[in-house]
């Protein structure tokens, strides 16, 4: 078997064909009105393709495909077990095209091949495959009423469904929307971010491939006014946002001024990752640390972007972090030994940078701080840690969406929580500790989605919801509850004599 070394990779990367046009009922189409965009890889600058820039005339279309193909029940109508072969065919084109999706994803958003290859892809067919397979299981309720009555609840699919996602990760933000919503008989019509829309250009063409019908799945690229006008419709019945919690405020805004649908908000977070002084392992604490900030470049949601700290043993701990965020060198992507790559653009690169400059000047810089590889003509920065003195620091505080970590110290755990929940966001959090009882009375107490306990980012399978408590958002991705999001629940009243 050929070994999958740069070279291969470069070669493959060489040969790539892009497809930059709108998925629009069936078919690849231009923005009506011809605009592009230019797609940049923030690998090296390079301009990969040009892609549809599209606007109101083309949300029109799409949604009005997708109103029309929910009325007529081509994809609605069809019994759970005959979506579940459709889907389960679509996962299948996927895992068959994995190197080619990953190539993209690589190139587009700047990801290591390591992990498009191993997370994004087939985390993406994994998500399909498995509400495929849960949706002709599920039944409705009969439900105790008057003895003259048959009271039955049901699930129904809402109809048409709006995505709205980011670029962190482009195709498995969007799996665990368009999986759960198409699977329960939603038409769908997909915004990817306008930073990283080649990946899921290329998967919605294999979702009609394997006999999604036309107008059913729709994808629109675009810039945030495509988003807004999705928000904005009266046609819509349901929109799913993952994105930044200002975003996220705004959706909420455009559908109080029209027409009340559904909104869903994945949104951002400080995650706190607490190591107490009984913490068993704090080797792997360290590690687990390292990689809770420096995976993906920091481009998580579930960043451990605070990393609080008991003071008995802050120097060990210290000590063994920064030699694990050395491990994290910025590289070419596309060469298998990387594990930290490209930010995903110039505008993120010097916001990122620009909160570096800022811990400066509130904060012990520990490791890092620069932009590397410069020469390339992408956009790279070294694994960073801060010292920080006090809670309210910026960036202690503020979401950045890049590798820098803060480290705050505690006395207490009392204290620990405080710090911990002393946050706008409530995404994810984590604790480490031998203590099996403070264990769990943290994990109570943390106002978190998600909380790990002796573990950071564990958890890869569907079986756990997830998203976030207070600005982190509402509802939750993943899971059988992801359903009730695109299902509108109904009862109904039989009377029988
Ligand atoms: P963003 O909010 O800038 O953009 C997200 C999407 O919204 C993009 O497709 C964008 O084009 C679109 N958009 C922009 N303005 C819009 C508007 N006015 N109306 C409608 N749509 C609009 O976020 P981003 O920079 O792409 O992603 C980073 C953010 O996403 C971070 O805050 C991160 O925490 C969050 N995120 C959250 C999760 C989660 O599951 N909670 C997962 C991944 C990323």
């Amino acid at each position: 078997m050929e070994q999958k070394t740069f070279a291969y990779w470069q070669g493959k990367a060489d040969a790539l064909t892009f497809e930059g046009r709108a998925l629009i009922d069936g078919e690849f189409r231009a923005a009506q009105s011809g605009r592009t965009f230019e797609c940049i890889s923030p690998i090296d600058g390079r301009v990969l393709t040009t892609v549809a820039d599209c606007a109101a005339a083309d949300v029109n279309t799409a949604v009005a495909a997708a109103r029309r193909s929910f009325a007529a029940g081509v994809w609605a109508g069809q019994n759970p077990r005959e979506r579940k072969a459709v889907l389960l065919r679509w996962a299948a084109l996927i895992r068959q095209h994995e190197e080619e999706l990953a190539l993209l994803e690589t190139l587009d958003a700047g990801k290591p091949i390591c992990d498009t290859t191993t997370v994004d892809v087939p985390g993406a067919a994994y998500s399909i495959e498995w509400y495929a397979e849960a949706i002709d299981k599920i039944g409705g309720e009969v439900v105790p009423s008057d003895h003259h009555l048959l009271g039955l609840v049901t699930r129904e699919p809402i109809g048409v469904v709006a995505a709205v996602v980011p670029w962190n990760f482009p195709l498995l933000m969007a799996a665990w929307k368009f999986a759960p919503a198409l699977a329960a008989g939603n038409s769908v019509v997909l915004k990817p971010s306008e930073k990283s829309p080649l990946s899921v250009l290329r998967v919605a063409q294999l979702a009609h491939e394997a006999g999604i019908p036309a107008g059913v799945f729709s994808v629109l690229p675009g810039g945030g006014e495509v988003g807004k006008l999705l928000a904005l419709h009266s046609d819509v019945d349901c929109l799913a946002f993952t994105g930044s919690t200002a975003v996220g405020k705004q959706i909420m805004q455009y559908a109080g001024q029209s027409n009340l649908k559904r909104i869903w908000l994945e949104l951002g977070g400080k995650s706190p990752n607490i190591v107490l002084a009984d913490c068993a392992d704090i080797g792997r604490a360290a590690q687990a640390a390292a990689g809770a900030i420096f995976y993906n470049m920091g481009e998580m949601c579930t960043a451990g972007s605070r990393l609080l700290v008991q003071r008995d043993i802050k120097a060990a701990l210290l000590d063994k972090l920064v030699a694990a965020a050395r491990r994290y060198k910025p590289g070419n992507p596309l060469d298998p030994a990387t594990s930290m790559g490209a930010i995903i653009d110039q505008v993120q690169f010097e916001r990122v940078l620009g909160y570096i400059e800022t811990g400066r000047s509130e904060a012990q810089l520990l490791l890092g701080g620069e932009a590397v590889q410069q020469d390339s003509g992408g956009f790279y920065i070294e694994p960073t840690v801060f010292d920080v003195p006090h809670a309210n620091a910026k960036i202690a505080r503020e979401e950045i969406f890049g590798p820098v970590l803060s480290v705050l110290t505690f006395d207490t755990a009392e204290e620990a929580i405080h710090l911990a929940n002393d946050s706008d966001y409530g995404l994810a959090a984590a604790v480490w500790t031998a203590d099996l009882t403070q264990a769990h009375e943290m994990a109570r107490r943390l106002r978190a989605g998600t909380v790990w306990v002796n573990c950071y980012d564990e958890g890869g399978d569907m079986n756990f919801p997830f998203g976030g408590y207070r600005q982190s958002g509402n509802g939750r991705d993943k899971s059988l509850h992801a359903l009730e999001k695109y299902t509108e629940l109904k009862s109904t009243l039989v009377r029988l004599r």
